[in-house]
């Protein structure tokens, strides 16, 4: 898929923006200066499958914190600060790979300069954040209010011929998101992370992430994602990898394609439905696995898939690329499926 020609920002060793992949982000809900917590999610987040990981940084023991726990991570590390310019100083000093900050919360502007040149010299982009619910006062809501105020942050860092910069536009109604979006990605060439903020528990928020993130992605807008769930943040790694396979912007998921199941169903087919997808969750193939419940229509539409079953009385057929293989009683059709995905 052809994607918006952004500007390329490099985030500790990974390139984003351009025709880069999209890059999986989430942020850990520990207190960052809790090293061990904080470390321990990050370890959880890599393994599921998260390429960037922001922190909040509250105080000076956070942003001291940062250059304990790089050490120990795998993945580039953001920083995310609000107004006190001293946390972005020491977060910097500390090793963060990238920070959250919005310059035109900051009043002092040798500070300003401070932490741009720390960022000139450390190679660290800065992401301009402008949320809905906390838009500047002096604006009424809206989406050309939300560029706007990207402008007006964009000058201070621009004026000092800094451009190593990312933006997002959140906001937790979808549509609005992708109407700021669309408008973000005419007006800037900076590389934009795509999220719905406040979107709720898992399926408002897959609903809600899915709706914004995927309509964009589909136009080629958007180099970062974070799909912002009440969670184990783990969740929204998941539900990241899902929806990238979905737009095939991501190729190494495993796709389950399952049937709803009707009466025509005639062995029980949802605990094996499950038990898949929670197997296929650390598959790294870009594989498709059917799970059909007869072979009325299964085997047709499990066609496109590179393995799959169609229940039977009790049973069911395997195919492979819509060919039978051999039929398989209830009790042995997860680890008949194991066996030959582990061989793919
Ligand atoms: S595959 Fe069979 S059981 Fe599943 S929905 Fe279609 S007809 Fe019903």
């Amino acid at each position: 898929m052809k994607r918006e020609n952004t500007r390329q920002i490099k985030v500790g060793n990974i390139t984003i923006g351009n025709q880069n992949k999209v890059i999986i982000q989430s942020m850990t809900n520990t207190k960052t200066k809790d090293v061990e917590a904080t470390v321990k999610q990050i370890h959880e987040l890599e393994k599921a499958g998260c390429e960037l990981i922001r922190v909040a940084i509250l105080d000076m023991q956070d942003a001291l914190a940062v250059s304990e726990i790089k050490k120990q991570i795998n993945i580039p590390l953001v920083c995310d600060i609000h107004f006190n310019p001293d946390l972005a100083i020491q977060a910097i000093k500390s090793g963060a790979d990238k920070i959250r900050l919005n310059p035109g919360n900051i009043e002092n502007e040798e500070k300003i300069r401070q932490i741009v040149s720390l960022c000139k010299e450390h190679h660290v982009p800065i992401r301009i954040g402008i949320n809905a619910g906390s838009l500047n006062k002096k604006y009424e809501l809206s989406a050309n209010a939300m560029i706007e105020s990207a402008k007006d942050h964009l000058r201070i860092l621009e004026a000092m011929d800094f451009h190593d910069i990312c933006l997002s536009f959140k906001s937790s109604d979808p549509l609005e998101c992708i109407e700021t979006y669309k408008l973000a990605s005419e007006t800037f060439d900076y590389p934009l992370h795509l999220g719905v903020t406040e979107a709720g528990t898992l399926l408002d928020s897959t609903i809600k992430s899915s709706l914004a993130l995927g309509s964009l992605l589909l136009d080629g807008i958007g180099d970062t994602i974070r799909i912002s769930i009440s969670d184990n943040p783990v969740e929204e790694i998941k539900v990241a990898k899902k929806l990238l396979r979905a737009c095939k912007l991501k190729m190494d998921v495993a796709n389950l394609i399952s049937c709803p199941t009707c009466g025509r169903i005639q062995y029980d087919m949802l605990p094996i439905a499950k038990q898949m997808e929670k197997y296929l969750e650390n598959v790294n193939k870009d594989i498709s696995v059917a799970i059909m419940g007869c072979p009325v229509n299964g085997p047709l539409e499990a066609k496109r898939a590179d393995i799959g079953v169609a229940g039977g009385k009790d049973s069911a057929v395997l195919f492979k690329k819509g060919e039978i293989v051999k039929t398989i009683p209830q009790d042995k059709i997860i680890e008949t499926l194991i066996s030959e995905i582990e061989k793919m």
